[in-house]
């Protein structure tokens, strides 16, 4: 099978490209074609140790792909910028790879292999692992674990929370609330999921009422629906969480102009969808032999209207940043920043809906390097809380699941294959990921790893180790 198809642009500028790439991309960095052989990639022995610090840094941003395994990069630099192409995070300068695995509930040490987001994302934000479906409690007694973003609260820290899901999906929900089941998202979930959780039975509430307690400076993402639940007890009952936001002093926005119009010194919600944002690209799904091949990955029509996660993360960086208003000094921030659906996109098989999630967080990596480079003093750290379903085959490769075939920005094929799951939706994998960083600290991500000592590594460059 060939097809006689020839891009003269990179990737990045064909109609899938859908943000001002002059603002946020050095062409350089999408548009080189590094020869393989020529060396210029690798770093030298003067740069690693000018790229390891210690101390503390100012400012910590993570940014975390969700289901961002090494297959999932590969896939989208080899769409996108090609085979000796780079991705922004391809250029941190220090890099590891770590272990991911969950544990089973009940226990502290028995390995579930295979992580869902929430017990992922617990092990950055606490340290300690516990079990799928967990947020931010302990695997044997469900204690509330405290939270980085809570020890940063408390240490006189800004903080930040950008998402391009439901704000009470995991990964965001582990910094700010703590609940055995990472389905009571709103006041009604909770009722029905966790009872003895809520307000009503004595305890924190719903994912959505402690997210709006957490005193966080700016909170931003999908899951309106979540905060237009009403909650069943507690100081606010009868209101809507929403309503109880704007109580609590915050500025609540439901549109790109509502997220411009923002301004520092008031907390900031905005809620742009009404459940996960729209995906950036979309296209056909995977399909049984030979499934669909894929010369272009069209813009998803939906997203208009809605910030990319670039824009909101360069938002949330610009409100965190803020001089105080009353001259005092700035104190510095941790935001957490999420690309989403690439794990959800991958669930379902859609390769171009996948890529651009990918792409999109790439632009977002690009974005807050460009603040560090203005920031030196900013750890920033690159990593996923799993690995997902899509693998790169050889286009020969007859699959008994699912494939789709795309032109790549090399003009040549590139056969996926999602056969992880016989039913529709795929599943996380248990490999280790990668993570990336630089800045004070960035040294603890060398090596191999595990997920819980990403914890470590932000609490030492915020100072509260
Ligand atoms: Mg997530
Ligand atoms: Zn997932």
């Amino acid at each position: 099978m060939f097809l006689p198809v020839r891009l003269t642009r990179p990737r990045w500028f064909v109609p899938g490209a859908v943000v001002t790439l002059a603002v946020t991309i050095p062409l350089a960095a999408v548009a080189a074609q590094p020869d393989p052989q020529a060396g210029e990639d690798v770093t030298t022995a003067a740069e690693a140790r000018a790229a390891i610090e210690g101390g503390q840094a100012e400012n910590v941003i993570l940014l975390v792909g969700d289901g961002l395994g090494d297959s999932e990069i590969t896939v989208a630099r080899n769409y996108g910028a090609g085979a000796a192409g780079e991705l922004a995070l391809d250029t941190l300068p220090l890099t590891g790879a770590y272990t991911t695995y969950s544990v089973q509930e009940g226990t502290r040490t028995v390995p579930d292999y295979v992580t869902d987001s929430s017990a992922a994302a617990t092990a950055w934000a606490t340290g300690v692992k516990t079990y799928d479906g967990a947020v931010s409690v302990d695997p044997v007694s469900k204690e509330s674990l405290p939270t980085i973003l809570e020890l940063a609260s408390a240490a006189g820290f800004r903080t930040g929370n950008v998402t391009t899901a439901p704000l009470t999906d995991a990964t965001p929900a582990v910094l700010v609330s703590h609940v055995s089941d990472r389905g009571c998202q709103g006041p009604e979930d909770a009722a029905a999921r966790c009872p003895v959780e809520t307000k009503n039975a004595g305890g924190l509430g719903s994912i959505a009422e402690q997210t709006v307690e957490h005193d966080v400076d700016v909170l931003m993402g999908g899951g309106r629906d979540r905060f237009k639940q009403v909650n069943t007890g507690g100081p606010f009952a009868g209101q809507t969480v929403l309503e109880q936001a704007r109580a609590l002093g915050y500025d609540v926005a439901t549109t790109t102009r509502g997220m411009r119009d923002a301004r520092p010194g008031q907390p900031f919600l905005g809620l742009f969808s009404p459940g996960a944002q729209p995906t950036e690209w979309t296209g056909p799904l995977a399909g049984r032999e030979p499934g669909p091949v894929i010369t272009d990955c069209p813009v998803n029509p939906e997203h208009t209207g809605v910030p990319h996660l670039a824009a909101m993360t360069r938002k949330a960086i610009a409100l965190l940043n803020a001089e105080p208003s009353d001259g005092s000094p700035r104190p510095g921030f941790f935001l957490q920043v999420e690309g989403a659906s690439i794990d959800k996109q991958a669930h379902d098989s859609n390769p171009c809906a996948q890529i651009g999630e990918t792409v999109m967080f790439d632009r977002t990596v690009q974005a807050v390097l460009d603040f560090a480079s203005r920031h030196p003093n900013t750890l920033v750290v690159v990593a996923a809380d799993h690995a997902h379903t899509s693998q790169i085959i050889p286009t020969e490769a007859t699959s008994p699941g699912r494939v789709a075939t795309l032109v790549t920005a090399d003009s040549v094929l590139m056969k996926l294959n999602y056969a992880t799951s016989a039913g529709s939706s795929q599943t996380h994998t248990g490999t280790q990921v990668r993570i990336a960083a630089q800045g004070p600290q960035a040294a603890g991500v060398l090596g191999v790893t595990d997920q819980t000592d990403l914890f470590d590594t932000m609490a030492r460059a915020l100072g509260v180790a």
